[in-house]
């Protein structure tokens, strides 16, 4: 419920729900935040916000949150409060006696997209120098992973190439696998305005988003593909490319590498629109009318999303938009470029940071002996040059019995990865499971540590937008667990051995700063006096980076990589008929822990099953009749709407319940380059609950 009075003060800082990063004025009445009021000089949002941002932070004194840290009684399984000064000794005393007993490697950490630059930094830090091993991974695995993977292959680093404002230079817009309405509604808005102002839409999507057709906005081309055939897809806009002379010859000339071998790849006759048709369910007509909009377009820019990223072969896919942009030379100026759409506040800083197994800060490979020299003479430990556990590699090894204790930063595992049968058996299997987080979340079913985490406006740091703009987080309250989330960590560590000494977050940035390139211009002082800025930010670009690969790309010339189209192994049965896919509601946000906690909930009050009325009578169901959903690896039940937004054979829910669990049914799937789950296609069945 949110309280009008008249505010007395009011701290700048940024919202914690999606990647666009609004930056707010949080308005208090004495120690009583009254209301969120959205920053018009924002650099992200310029005045507007959404649903969330506005009125969802309730959640930060809703009852149900954990204030103390809570030990797990071994006899009774009841939690007990203890001190911080307990439960850190606890911590630390059995992540050793783990370690000394089933060697180094057994134990890790999961950092998260929630929390801030600062927290993330020091978590990861806490893995490679006090667990001593590189078995630290982030949540980004599960949604943005394969964005990290092409964008570094073909551009040559991981992240998304323009600045939001640049949208208003695109003549041609494509919107892939995201439904920016829902999932990014300030960015909408901003993408809406250039629609209405004359730019073409092209919309990519198994669903019929609302982008499609809304008012004053109609999409030029709907390509509604089979969920699972992005590739395939964009295969055949660039076979158009190339076949029909539409590609930028001087452009790849100058700026590109290998077009030759990709262009004889892709020109192949099974990857005509003609011959991809029966696989993606897009008619060739259309498909070839949608390439040569994009390619002919003066600014063709492509904006996506997890559609695009949890699919088997999300990185593939990715690679294939970057090979269509250089292709049309839709790189390195406003208006045009390949644009991730990040889920979380801090999916792109969690990357930043170094929390992959593979990955220091700023993307640079464990196995590059300079770049591990540098943290090696900071941190005073060896940095081992093979990378560690992947998050599906810890369950598994947890399964096995290699991997005994994990400390996992904000994030519900047991909620939001797949297949929850295996996640909760590795999850059980753990000697030790700390989890820190603002409730007892799922996860903390599985704990044997509870340490309770800091909401957004007790924090005090960064925050990396999908533009890769570092807002400022500044406190608007003291923390209401007596400690900030970046001192538990040094503790943890202090605890292990190894003492992480900062004063203040601003020391933590001075250090990502000093071992990262592309932060080495980043500082409190700097964001305080311009607001924000977008890395690189170095001597190169002392006030940032709005738009990437303006001269050249970050790896010198940008590479064309051929991306053949690999058939999902999940596909419709006889058993298992319909395919499911996923997605997201404006008011509820991802498993729905804070959202479920604000006045937002009277706006969705329960997941549904989106059915294609063909199908629903098919079997007897009637709108709102209770249904249930079976894949081959779990069941769950839920109530169904009949929809036409989905084609027949296809259905759809969001994932912002416990109860009702999409993940219960989506299976072990992933990206085959980073382990990304295939959240967005899964066989299954569903017919009417027996008594439903
Ligand atoms: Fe927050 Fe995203 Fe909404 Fe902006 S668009 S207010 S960052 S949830």
């Amino acid at each position: 419920v949110v309280d009008l009075g008249m505010p007395t003060r009011s701290v700048l800082t940024t919202c914690a729900y999606c990647g666009v990063g609004c930056s707010f004025k949080a308005e208090l009445r004495g120690d009583e935040l009254v209301r969120m009021v959205p920053y018009k000089d924002g650099g992200a949002n310029e005045g507007h916000s959404c649903v969330k941002g506005r009125f969802a932070f309730g959640y930060a004194t809703h009852p149900d949150r954990k204030l103390k840290p809570m030990i797990r009684e071994r006899v009774t399984d009841e939690w007990r409060e203890v001190d911080w000064e307990t439960a850190i000794a606890y911590t630390a005393e059995k992540f050793l006696a783990i370690q000394e007993k089933h060697g180094a490697g057994s134990v890790g950490g999961i950092t998260s997209s929630r929390c801030t630059n600062e927290e993330v930094y020091v978590v990861q830090k806490l893995v490679r120098a006090a667990f001593g091993n590189n078995n630290v991974d982030t949540c980004a695995r599960v949604c943005h992973s394969p964005t990290g993977y092409g964008l570094k292959q073909t551009f040559g680093t991981s992240a998304g190439t323009q600045d939001f404002r640049s949208v208003a230079e695109a003549d041609v817009i494509v919107v892939i696998g995201a439904n920016p309405t829902d999932g990014h509604p300030v960015f909408a808005s901003r993408m809406k305005r250039r629609l209405r102002e004359g730019a073409k839409l092209i919309v990519i999507d198994p669903r019929r988003i609302d982008l499609v057709r809304s008012p004053h906005v109609e999409a030029a081309h709907h390509l509604q593909l089979a969920p699972g055939t992005n590739v395939a897809v964009v295969n055949s806009i660039a076979h158009v490319v190339v076949t029909e002379g539409l590609a930028d010859r001087s452009f790849v000339e100058q700026r590109c590498e290998d077009f030759d071998t990709w262009a004889e790849f892709i020109a192949q006759p099974e990857y005509s629109p003609e011959s991809t048709e029966s696989i993606t369910g897009v008619p060739a007509a259309q498909l070839r009318a949608a390439a040569r909009e994009y390619a002919k377009a003066g600014n063709g820019a492509i904006y996506y999303g997890l559609g695009v990223t949890e699919h088997s072969q999300g990185s593939t896919m990715v690679m294939g938009m970057a090979n269509l942009a250089m292709a049309t030379g839709n790189i390195g100026r406003e208006g045009v470029g390949v644009n991730p759409l990040r889920g979380q506040n801090n999916v792109q800083g969690s990357c930043d940071m170094g929390s992959f197994p593979h990955e220091l800060s700023g993307y640079r490979h464990v196995s590059d002996d300079a770049v591990r020299e540098v943290f090696e003479t900071l941190w005073r430990r060896p940095i081992g040059a093979e990378p560690g556990l992947r998050i599906p590699n810890m369950f598994d090894a947890a399964v096995e019995g290699s991997f005994r204790g994990l400390f996992v930063q904000g994030e519900d595992i047991a909620q939001s990865d797949p297949n929850t049968q295996h996640v909760n058996a590795a999850l059980s299997a753990l000697d030790l499971l700390v989890v820190q987080d603002l409730f007892l979340n799922e996860t903390a079913e599985f704990a044997h540590v509870f340490l309770p985490g800091t909401s957004f406006l007790e924090k005090d740091g960064t925050f990396t937008n999908a533009e890769r703009r570092i807002n400022r987080v500044r406190p608007v309250m003291t923390p209401k667990t007596g400690k900030h989330e970046w001192q538990v960590a040094c503790d943890i560590a202090e605890a292990m051995g190894y003492p992480m000494e900062y004063a203040h977050p601003r020391e933590i940035m001075a250090e990502i700063a000093a071992v990262t390139p592309t932060f080495a211009g980043v500082s409190f002082d700097k964001l305080d006096e311009l607001g924000s800025v977008q890395w690189p930010c170095n001597d190169a670009a002392p006030e940032g980076t709005p738009v990437m690969h303006v001269d050249g790309f970050v790896r010198g010339k940008g590479k064309f990589v051929p991306t053949p189209f690999v058939a999902t192994r999940e596909r419709s049965t006889r058993r298992y008929p319909l395919i499911l896919t996923t997605g997201r509601i404006l008011s509820q946000y991802n498993v729905g822990a804070q959202t479920r906690r604000t006045a937002n909930i009277a706006w969705h009050k329960e997941d549904v099953l989106e059915i294609h009325p063909h199908d629903a009578e098919e079997r007897g169901i009637s709108d709102g009749d209770e249904v249930t959903m079976a894949s081959r690896v779990g069941a769950t039940s839920l109530r169904a709407t009949l929809s036409d937004r989905m084609p027949v054979g296809v259905v759809y829910t969001t994932f912002h319940y416990p109860g009702t669990g999409a993940n219960v049914v989506t299976t072990e799937n992933s990206d085959w380059a980073t382990n990304c789950p295939e959240y967005k296609v899964t066989a299954v069945q569903v017919g009417l609950k027996p008594g439903g």
